[in-house]
This record gives structure tokens, C-alpha cells and sequence, in this order.
């Protein structure tokens, strides 16, 4: 053997044989050489290695191979050098380079000493240790892919956790975690880690790393320093970091990380082969389970989905002309087996869709056409064909091709669009039919532009959809309400609605009224989507509307400008609109006359009677005319002709009084005058009836005087005769006073007011005046009065003015037929009755009567039969006025022989 053998066979750590080779030369010049006594000092070092030696106590002289030997070293040289031969002696040394000297050798005796011949084992025994810690780690590798490949997929986070420690353990990695991409596959994150009980926590789950990693050489293991990839310093920290990249067909798949880690320091000898795999350990099964697990979920979803939507796939083979089905579809088909020959397929398809559905799957079976078909499919003759939706695609080509596809239940969605569509063709025809136009228009930067009319709206206008986009709808808007209409396009965008009404023009050019209305829709931001609306023609409506205002105007106008004096006022008499004729008599504005009541002007009895009246109308007799007395300002009476209206509401009850009048204190004055002179006229024509009145008791005194005169010269005088004739003159000087009284009273004028009084008063006065005129002319005068007590409503002294007219024409009428005849015996009768209503008074006489033709004739004013200067012919006429305005009638025919005249007074009611 030679000395490189035995080198060599130490260094590959055989045996040596049963004694070393003492005396066999070694080569001075490789190893170390100790020389050593008998106790074990070194008493001498040679060799190269020497210079790499260092002790550990450099201060004892001289040193004993102990002081080079690491403690555990000493162990394998106790005693004495002798005891040591035959022996192979690893020892490691303490090196001035820091890590020990392994070296292998034996002892041998060299004079008294002995020598240890030493050579340098280090690499050797590293390779060892690399071989074994590669061993382990494959070991390791392979139980941890093991774990995660076999636990279920439930457990697989605690068995991941398990094997991340397992991993810090054994290799004494205090931060490890696994990263993978995040769901969208375009960043890292953190899927698990685990740290170490005392190591810095730098990572929580599901914590994302960004892009980082990517940087990376996804092909080896990096060592990182955050000082180097400033990049990854939120991965790691301050600390170091090592990255291990797990590759699949795809590219770097994840990521192990090791934090606060020196790979070479702490596992020098795992090379990155090893790490690699430790890496694809964790990560290839870890990845597999969990495509694993979203296949499954998918599965289940799809399941799920299936169940829940009535739907499932299909998929047809065409050369066993056989479908198959997935499992919940044909249940829900209630069919009994998942593959089936296609034609039985096809049978259950409603006979309407069978033969494109055959037609569409053949298309696809040669052309790949994708089918998208609805049928009805019916599963017995009796039940209701349910909706299916069918489609399919054809994947791979040529022999390859697989036809496949889904089917889903879409009855529902049928019947309701089934449902909507009738509702919509209602709504269609509604809208069609409609008189009014339903239009759309869509907003498009701040504009309005219509995007739907009704049909309708070819009916009303003649137009289309055509003739009113790109703004043409304006030039159909009447060119005078064209800023109204753009008004209301601005009122709808600002406030959300508008109503208006402005005039188109249609295909004819004819106009239109159109009422607008309009609402805008907004969409969840506010911001306007479009208009919705509707026109409706309200041309009639507002032509009528037209009409009623100009003839409103009219009327106001006329109102207005009426010289009658026009009001309205309440039941109350308070005016709530008057005219400027009625305002310019109660001298003021117009405007002042609402709220002034109408009886402040009347005298109580005025007021009342005027109230009585009203209280008459109703609505069936709403009208009622009467002549009103007032007392206005600055005059003293004014007579008005009054016509009111009562206006009623639904219950009959006086709302309000419209009202026409015309002043008629000029007639009246005229009238009045007129009565007055007629009066004054029947006075001058009853001159020689009056003197015959007065004669009368003239005469009676005359001759009482004379009888007493010549009683007194005969010296015959008693005081009884005395006293007797005085009284006599005295009844006739009264009698006489009475009718100058009498006659002075009856030439006044009339009071101003109508009072109550009894007409028999007239009767009496009339006869004061006339009865002994008419005596004296020989007629008789039949008197027949009544002794009732009633009263009438009017002037007393004009009565008695009609009773004289009445007597002085049948005095007239009697004289001149006695001057025909002479043995004629006129006669006059006056005669009163009474009803619960009304007086009578009957003037009568036997002078001959009215030539019938006359009879109408003779209450017109200046109608006279008698010569002119004798008649006025203003006798009747004024007779006829005055019974009028006193409410009465007067009236006259022919009676048995004469001429019959009846004065009819309404009895006042007295309070
Ligand atoms: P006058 O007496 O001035 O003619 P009146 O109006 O009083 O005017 O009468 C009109 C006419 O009516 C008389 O002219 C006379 O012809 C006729 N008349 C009036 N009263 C009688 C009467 N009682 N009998 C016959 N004729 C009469």
C-alpha cells in the first residue's frame, strides 16, 4: 500500500488495517504534523495546515493538543498518546479562519515521542452533510407533498399550516409563507404563513403583495435585502428575505418566502435544487387541491344552478342518434333515464317546433350553426307545454365534433311576456285610440327631441315622427306662440313638469289649440332622460272660451257703458257691483259701490216695501219691476224704474239681485205736474159748481138774516129764535169754510210719498166739492157706501182728482143728453166694495154710454169727443196714471145706461 493509498483510503474513511503503518514516510509537506510527549504536549507542529491552527489558551507553553482541539474533539483523545494508537482519530481543530479544521489521523511513536500525522478531511465531510441534508430535505419534501395531497380538502389549511412548521422547524426559518396570485391573476398575496414563536410578524392573510415578486428571476431562489429591491420591502421587512419560486407550465405559480432567514448561512448545505423542490412541495399540491376544490364548488354551483333554474345540459350523439341529459334536466322532464334515443327526444317537443328544432340541430351537426331556439315542450298530451329555451354549440371538428348544449326553463318569462305583450298591444291600442297625442321626447345636451308620437297623432295633425325631429317641430308651433313654447320646454327642464297651451299648425295649415302637459324623467343621478307627455286638442274649448270672454267683454262693455244704471247686490241689498250711471247718481266712483248698501238711500217704509218685494220673487217668477222712491245726495227725491232678477242657488234660497234701473224723477215730475194742472183744470171746470157750493150756504144765512133783521125791526125777538138762527148761520159759515178748506187742500200738491189712508175719505171730500153743484143742475146722486174700514197706499187728494174726473164727465155726458131730452132724469151712483184684496169704487151713470168703438180709445191722453176749448181729453188719461201708479186699475164699460167706470185699489197691508 502505498502512502497516496492510504491517504487516500483514510480520506474515504476505510479502515485502515489493524496497526497503522507507523513506519511507512509520510509526506512532510501536506497536513500538519504534531509532535507530541508522552502526556500529550505538543512539543512541535509541521505541515502546510499549521499556519491555519490556532489555540485555544495561547498563553500555555507548551500547549497540549487539547488547546487545539474544539471541546468535542477532546473527547475522542482522552488519556495518553499511547493509548490512542491504532486508532483513527477525526479531530477538528480550532482555525484561525474561523470554522473548525476537520482533519483525519492517527499516532504514531517517533523516538520517545510521538507524532500525529493529520490530514485536512473538511470537504469530504461537507459533501457527506450535503448529501444527507439533501436526503432529508427530499424526505421532507416528499412528506409534505404527501400530507397535502392526501388530507381532505377541508383540512387543507390546518395541514398547509402543519407543513409551513414543519418546514421553520427543520430548517429553522422563523417568517415562512406561501404566495400565490390573487383571484384575478394579476398580483401576489399572502394564502398562509406561519411564524415562529419569538420571530417578527410581517405578514396576516390574505395580505397583498402587489407585483413585486414579479421582478424577480422566477427561475432560482433569490436572496433578498430590502436595500436591493426597495421594491419588496413591505415583503420583508428590515429583515433578510429569501424568495423560492414554484414554476408550473404557466410560469411562476408562487412564491415560498422565507423572512429574517440566511439560506446560506442556516442551510449551506441546500443547494437551489433543493429549495426548488421544498418550494414545489408546498406549492404544486397545495395549487392542485385548491383547482381541486373551485372545480368542486364550480360543480356544485353549476348543480345548484342547474336545480334552481329548471335547466341543464345536453348533448347529442350523432352517431348512436342518442341524446344524453344531465341528471336534473331530465327529471324536470320527467323523463326516467338520462340518455335516450334523440327521436324520443324529439317527441316530447311540441309537433309546432319539432321540425326546427330537427332542422337547427341538423345545421349545427353540419355546419356548426349554434342554435338558439325557444320550444314548447309537452310531455303527455294532457298537461300545459312548458317553455324551454335551447341552445347549443358544436365543439371540436370532424370526427371530433361534440354537439352540446343547455335547456332552460323559460315559462315563466313566456307567460309574462306572453302577458306583457297583450297588455302592451292594449296599451297600444289605447294609446292609438286615444283623442289626445302621447309623445316622447329625449334630452340631448340641454335640447328636447321627440322620439315617439301616438298614432294618433297623424289623425288630429297629419303629421309623422319624420315631420317633427331635428327641431322641425317648432316651425309647426304657430309663429306667435313660438316664445310660449320655448318657455315651456325652458319651465319643464327647470322645474320637472309644465302645462301649456299654444297653437300648431297642421298639414292643411289649419290651427289647433293644443293643451301641453308634460312630465320629465330623471335618472337616478337627477339628471333629465327624457319628456313624456300628452296634447290634447283643445281647439273648441278654447275658441269657445274665446267667445264667451269677447262676449263677456261685450257685455261688460255694455255694462259699462249703459245709460241705465246696472248692479248687482246681495238679498241683504248690499251692492257687490254697480255701474258708472248708478255710481254718478249716488256720487261716487264705481269702485266705492261694492260693500254700500242700497237702503241707506231708501226711507224705512221704502225699504221695506222694497224688501217685501223681493221676499216675492222665487225662482219660477224671478223678475219684478216697481217704480222706487230714494233720497239721494244733494237732490231731494229721485224716482227710479227698478227691474230686478233674483238669482238662486240649487235650494231656491236669494243668492243675489241683479238689477236694471232708469231714473224716472223727470216722468214723475212731468206727471206730477201734469196730475197738478189736470187737478187745477178740474177745479176751473167744477168754478160753478164751487160758487153753487158756496151760494148755497150764502143764500141759507142771507135769509136768516133777513128773518132776524125783520124780526128785530118788529121788536119781535126771542133769544130762542135769536139763538136758533145764529146757530143756522153759524152751521153754514162752517159748511162754506169747509169747502174753501176743502178746495185749498185739493189744489196742493200731492205729498211726495204714497200714505196709507181710506179711500172712502176721497169719496167724502169728492162729495163735499160736487153734491150740491150736481143737485143744483137737477141730477140725483145715488150714494151707496159702505161702511168699511180698509186702507189703500197712495195720495188721497188724487183719488178724489179721479172721483171728479169720473163725475164731471158723467155730469157732462147726463147734461148733454137732457139738453136732447128734457124729461131725461139723470143720475149719478158712486157706489164702494170690498174684498179681502181689493177696493172697488163704481162711478155710474145713465147718460148714454161710450160709443163702443171709443172704449179703447179714451184713456189716451188729449182723447176728447167734447168741443175744442171745452175738453182736454186729459181727464181719463190722468185718472188712468194716477190709479196706476197707486197699483190699482181703472177700467170702464158699458153698463145698462151708461157709461159703468170702476176704480180697483190693492188694500195696503197695515203693520
Ligand atoms: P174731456 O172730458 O176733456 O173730453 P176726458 O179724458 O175726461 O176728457 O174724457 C174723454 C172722453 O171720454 C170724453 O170726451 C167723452 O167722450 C168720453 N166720456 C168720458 N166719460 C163719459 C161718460 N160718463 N159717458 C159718456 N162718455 C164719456
Amino acid at each position: 500500500m502505498s502512502a497516496g493509498e492510504t491517504l487516500f483510503s483514510r480520506l474515504l474513511n476505510r479502515q485502515p488495517g489493524t496497526s497503522p503503518p507507523l513506519e511507512s514516510p509520510v509526506a512532510q509537506s501536506v497536513g500538519l504534523q504534531l509532535y507530541l510527549d508522552g502526556d500529550g504536549q505538543v512539543l512541535h507542529l509541521s505541515g502546510p495546515l499549521r499556519h491555519l491552527l490556532a489555540q485555544r489558551m495561547a498563553s500555555t507553553q507548551p500547549a497540549h493538543l487539547l488547546d487545539y482541539l474544539l471541546p468535542h474533539s477532546s473527547l475522542a483523545v482522552e488519556g495518553q498518546p499511547a493509548d490512542w494508537q491504532g486508532q483513527l482519530l477525526d479531530l477538528d481543530f480550532f482555525s484561525l479562519a474561523g470554522p473548525p479544521l476537520h482533519l483525519r489521523g492517527w499516532v504514531q511513536a517517533q523516538g520517545d515521542g510521538w507524532l500525529l500525522q493529520m490530514l485536512d478531511i473538511g470537504d469530504l465531510l461537507g459533501e457527506r452533510r450535503q448529501a444527507r441534508s439533501r436526503e432529508q430535505a427530499q424526505m421532507l419534501a416528499t412528506q409534505i407533498r404527501d400530507q397535502l395531497r392526501l388530507c381532505s380538502l377541508a383540512r387543507l389549511p390546518d395541514a398547509l399550516g402543519e407543513q409551513l412548521q414543519r418546514l421553520s422547524q427543520q430548517l429553522h426559518i422563523p417568517c415562512l409563507a406561501v404566495a400565490l396570485l390573487d383571484e384575478q391573476g394579476l398580483g401576489w398575496q399572502i394564502h398562509q404563513h406561519y411564524t415562529a414563536l419569538n420571530a417578527p410578524r410581517l405578514w396576516r392573510e390574505q395580505q397583498r403583495l402587489g407585483t413585486g415578486l414579479d421582478s424577480l428571476n422566477g427561475a432560482a431562489p433569490q436572496r433578498l435585502l430590502s436595500s436591493e429591491q426597495p421594491r419588496l420591502s413591505a415583503l420583508f421587512g428590515p429583515h433578510a428575505g429569501f424568495a423560492v419560486p414554484y414554476r408550473d407550465a404557466q410560469g411562476v405559480a408562487a412564491w415560498l418566502l422565507c423572512a429574517d432567514y440566511n439560506a446560506q448561512q442556516q442551510a449551506p448545505d441546500l443547494s437551489d435544487h433543493d429549495w426548488l423542490l421544498l418550494a414545489a412541495a408546498v406549492a404544486a399540491p397545495l395549487l392542485e387541491r385548491l383547482r381541486e376544490h373551485r372545480h368542486h364548488q364550480q360543480l356544485e354551483r353549476l348543480e345548484t344552478l342547474q336545480a334552481l333554474l329548471g335547466t341543464g345540459w345536453w348533448e347529442v350523439f350523432s352517431d348512436s342518434n342518442e341524446v344524453q341529459l344531465a341528471p336534473t334536466l331530465a327529471q324536470s322532464l320527467a323523463l326516467t333515464t338520462t340518455r335516450l334515443p334523440i327521436q324520443d327526444w324529439f317527441n316530447q317537443v311540441h309537433p309546432a317546433d319539432r321540425d326546427e328544432l330537427r332542422s337547427r340541430l341538423q345545421a349545427l351537426q353540419d355546419e356548426g350553426v349554434p342554435l338558439e331556439l325557444c320550444v314548447r315542450w309537452q310531455a303527455d298530451a294532457q298537461s300545459l307545454p312548458l317553455w324551454y329555451r335551447l341552445q347549443g354549440r358544436s365543439l371540436g371538428i370532424g370526427a371530433q365534433r361534440r354537439l352540446v348544449g343547455f335547456m332552460l326553463d323559460i315559462s315563466d318569462i313566456k307567460n309574462q311576456q306572453q302577458q306583457a305583450a297583450a297588455a302592451h298591444a292594449r296599451l297600444d291600442n289605447l294609446i292609438a285610440s286615444s283623442p289626445a297625442v302621447i309623445y316622447v321626447q329625449r334630452y340631448v345636451a340641454g335640447a328636447l327631441q321627440p322620439t315617439f308620437f301616438s298614432a294618433s297623432l297623424s289623425a288630429l295633425l297629419g303629421w309623422s315622427l319624420a315631420d317633427c325631429d331635428d327641431g322641425r317641430l317648432v316651425e309647426h308651433v304657430h309663429p306667435d306662440d313660438r316664445p310660449h313654447y320655448f318657455e315651456r320646454t325652458r319651465q319643464l327642464l327647470r322645474e320637472g313638469a309644465v302645462s301649456a297651451r299654444y297653437r300648431v299648425l297642421d298639414h292643411q295649415g289649419n290651427v289647433h289649440w293644443l293643451l301641453d302637459e308634460a312630465k320629465l324623467l330623471r335618472d337616478d343621478l337627477g339628471l333629465p332622460v327624457e319628456a313624456v307627455g300628452l296634447w290634447l286638442d283643445v281647439t273648441d274649448a278654447t275658441l269657445a272660451a274665446e267667445q264667451v270672454k269677447a262676449s263677456e267683454e261685450r257685455y261688460r262693455i255694455l255694462v259699462e257703458d249703459s245709460p241705465a244704471m246696472i248692479c248687482r247686490y246681495r238679498p241683504d241689498l248690499t251692492l257687490t257691483f254697480g255701474n258708472r250711471p248708478l255710481a254718478m247718481y249716488l256720487e261716487c266712483a264705481p269702485e266705492q259701490l261694492p260693500g254700500v248698501n242700497l237702503g241707506s238711500w231708501m226711507s224705512d217704509e221704502q225699504r221695506e216695501a222694497f224688501l217685501q218685494r223681493l221676499a216675492q220673487l222665487t225662482p219660477e217668477v224671478p223678475v219684478s219691476t216697481a217704480e222706487i222712491n230714494l233720497c239721494l245726495p244733494g237732490r231731494e227725491h229721485a224716482w227710479w224704474v227698478w227691474s230686478d232678477r233674483g238669482v238662486f242657488d240649487e235650494h231656491g234660497t236669494l243668492i243675489e239681485v241683479q238689477a236694471v234701473g232708469r231714473d224716472n224723477t223727470e216722468v214723475r215730475r212731468s206727471q206730477q205736474q201734469l196730475t197738478q194742472s189736470a187737478k187745477m183744470a178740474t177745479l176751473g171746470e167744477m168754478a160753478t159748481g164751487l160758487a153753487h157750493e158756496i151760494n148755497q150756504p150764502l143764500n141759507v144765512m142771507r135769509m136768516a138774516i133777513v128773518n132776524v133783521l125783520k124780526r128785530l125791526s118788529n121788536g119781535d125777538v126771542q133769544i130762542d129764535y135769536l139763538t136758533d138762527k145764529l146757530n143756522r148761520i153759524d152751521a153754514q159759515v162752517q159748511r162754506a169754510a169747509r169747502v174753501v178748506d176743502h178746495m185749498r187742500v185739493f189744489g196742493r200738491r200731492s205729498e211726495v210719498e204714497q200714505q196709507p189712508f181710506n179711500p172712502l175719505e176721497a169719496i167724502e171730500g169728492t162729495l163735499s166739492l160736487l153734491s150740491e153743484g150736481l143737485r143744483g143742475k137737477g141730477v140725483e146722486l145715488r150714494i151707496k157706501e159702505a161702511g168699511f174700514q180698509v186702507q189703500v197706499r197712495g195720495y188721497v187728494d188724487q183719488l178724489e182728482q179721479v172721483l171728479i174726473n169720473l163725475m164731471v164727465n158723467a155730469r157732462d155726458a147726463l147734461l148733454g143728453k137732457r139738453e136732447a131730452n128734457r124729461d131725461f132724469q139723470p143720475w149719478i151712483a158712486l157706489h164702494a166694495e170690498c174684498d179681502e184684496h181689493v177696493v172697488r169704487l163704481w162711478v155710474e151713470d145713465n147718460g148714454g154710454g161710450i160709443d163702443p168703438r171709443l172704449l179703447e180709445r179714451i184713456f189716451e191722453p188729449f182723447f176728447t169727443t167734447k168741443p175744442v176749448g171745452v175738453g182736454t181729453g186729459l181727464g181719463l188719461s190722468v185718472s188712468y196714471g194716477i190709479i196706476d201708479n197707486m197699483g190699482g186699475r181703472l177700467s170702464v164699460r158699458n153698463g145698462d145706461e151708461g157709461a159703468r167706470f170702476c176704480i180697483e185699489l190693492p188694500i195696503a197691508l197695515t203693520d
